[in-house]
C-alpha cells in the first residue's frame, strides 16, 4: 500500500512549530515577525491567497499587513509601495502576489524588494545565492516539497531524482535544492526527448508541469517516490452538469498502486506552500534582526 503523503497534515504541525518559535521570539526579543503582502487588481483566485495568507500569518502570532492596488495602477505607483515597505524596519517579509496586470513589468516588481526581505525567493540575488550553495530565501513551493521529502526519507543523498518542469518558481529552484542534498537531479521539460524513459529511472520523481494527469504509471519506477505540484481545473462531469474539479499531473489513481508514496491533489504540496511562506518570513525576521531561533 503506498503512503500518503498528506501536505495538510504536514502544514499544520508546521504552522504549530512555527506558532511556537515567534511566542518565543516574543518572549526573548519583544517583538515579531511581520509580512506585508500586495496585491494589484481584483483576480478573485489572488483575493482567497492573500485573503489565507493574511489570516494564516495572524494565526501563527505574527504581524500581517496587505496593501491593495488597483488593477489600473502604475507601474512607479507599485514601486514607491515597495519602497516604503523596504525601508519599514517592522516589515521582515514582502510578498507581491502574481500575476500582476499586463503593462506591470513583473520581473522589475519582484527585483525591487529588498532581498532580504523577499520571502518568496524569486530575486535573482535569492535565486543566485541558492544556484551557488548560498543562504538563501527559498521559492515556497519547491522548499515545500523538500521538507516533505527530508520527512519521509532519512537520506537523500545518491538518489536519482527528476524534475519535471525548468520554471523559476518551481523546477529550477527545486533542482538547486535537491543538487545541495547531494541528489543526482535530472530537469525535464517539453523539449526533453524520452520523457517516459527518464522519468522511469526516478527513485523520486517530481512533476511541475500543469499539464491534467499526464504522468501515468509506465512514467513511474515501481516503488518511486512521487510529489504532484501540479493544479490542473478540470471538468467532472460525474458530480454535474458544469461542475470542475481539481487534480494533478500524475494520474493518481493509477499511480498509487506503483509508488512507495505520492502526494494526491488537492491536499498534498499546495498546503505546504503558505506554511513555508510563513517560515520564510521568521526566517528573513531572524536573518535581519540578528535574532536566534531554531528553524
Ligand atoms: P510553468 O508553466 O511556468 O512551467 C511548466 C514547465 O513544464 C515548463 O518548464 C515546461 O517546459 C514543462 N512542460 C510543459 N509541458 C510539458 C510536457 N508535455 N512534457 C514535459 N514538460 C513539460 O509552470 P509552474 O512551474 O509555474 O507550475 C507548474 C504546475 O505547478 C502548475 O500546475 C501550477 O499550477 C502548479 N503550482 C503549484 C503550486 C502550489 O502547489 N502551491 C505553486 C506553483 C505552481 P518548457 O520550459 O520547455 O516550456
Amino acid at each position: 500500500m503506498a503512503k500518503i503523503l498528506d501536505g495538510k497534515v504536514f502544514a499544520k504541525n508546521l504552522r504549530d512549530e512555527l506558532k511556537g518559535i515567534v511566542s518565543i521570539l516574543r518572549e526573548e526579543y519583544g517583538n515579531v515577525p511581520g509580512l506585508a503582502v500586495v496585491l494589484v487588481g481584483d483576480n478573485p483566485a489572488s483575493e482567497v491567497y492573500v485573503r489565507n495568507k493574511g489570516i494564516q500569518t495572524k494565526e501563527c502570532g505574527m504581524r500581517s499587513y496587505e496593501h491593495k492596488l488597483a488593477s489600473t495602477v502604475q507601474q512607479d505607483d507599485l514601486l514607491k509601495v515597495i519602497k516604503q515597505l523596504n525601508d519599514d524596519p517592522e516589515v521582515d517579509g514582502i510578498l507581491v502576489q502574481l500575476p500582476l496586470p499586463n503593462h506591470i513589468d513583473s520581473q522589475k516588481v519582484l527585483d525591487s524588494i529588498d532581498p532580504e526581505k523577499d520571502v518568496d525567493g524569486f530575486h535573482i540575488i535569492n535565486a543566485g545565492r541558492l544556484a551557488t550553495g548560498g543562504d538563501a530565501l527559498v521559492p515556497c513551493t519547491p522548499l515545500g516539497c523538500l521538507l516533505l521529502l527530508k520527512d519521509h526519507f532519512d537520506e537523500l543523498t545518491g538518489k536519482n531524482v527528476v524534475v519535471i518542469g525548468r520554471s523559476n518558481i518551481v523546477g529550477k529552484p527545486m533542482a538547486a535544492l535537491l543538487l545541495r542534498e547531494s541528489c543526482t537531479v535530472t530537469i525535464a521539460h517539453s523539449k526533453s526527448n524520452n520523457l517516459e524513459e527518464i522519468c522511469q529511472r526516478a527513485d523520486i520523481l517530481i512533476a511541475a508541469v500543469g499539464k491534467p494527469e499526464m504522468i501515468t504509471k509506465d512514467f513511474i519506477k515501481k516503488g518511486a517516490v512521487v510529489l504532484d505540484v501540479g493544479i490542473n481545473r478540470i471538468a467532472a462531469p460525474e458530480k454535474g452538469p458544469g461542475k470542475m474539479k481539481l487534480v494533478g499531473d500524475v494520474a493518481f489513481h493509477e499511480a498509487k498502486n506503483r509508488v512507495e508514496a505520492i502526494t494526491p491533489v488537492p491536499g498534498g504540496i499546495g498546503p505546504m506552500t503558505i506554511a513555508v511562506l510563513l517560515r520564510n518570513t521568521i526566517q528573513a525576521a531572524c536573518n535581519r534582526r540578528a535574532w536566534k531561533c531554531d528553524l
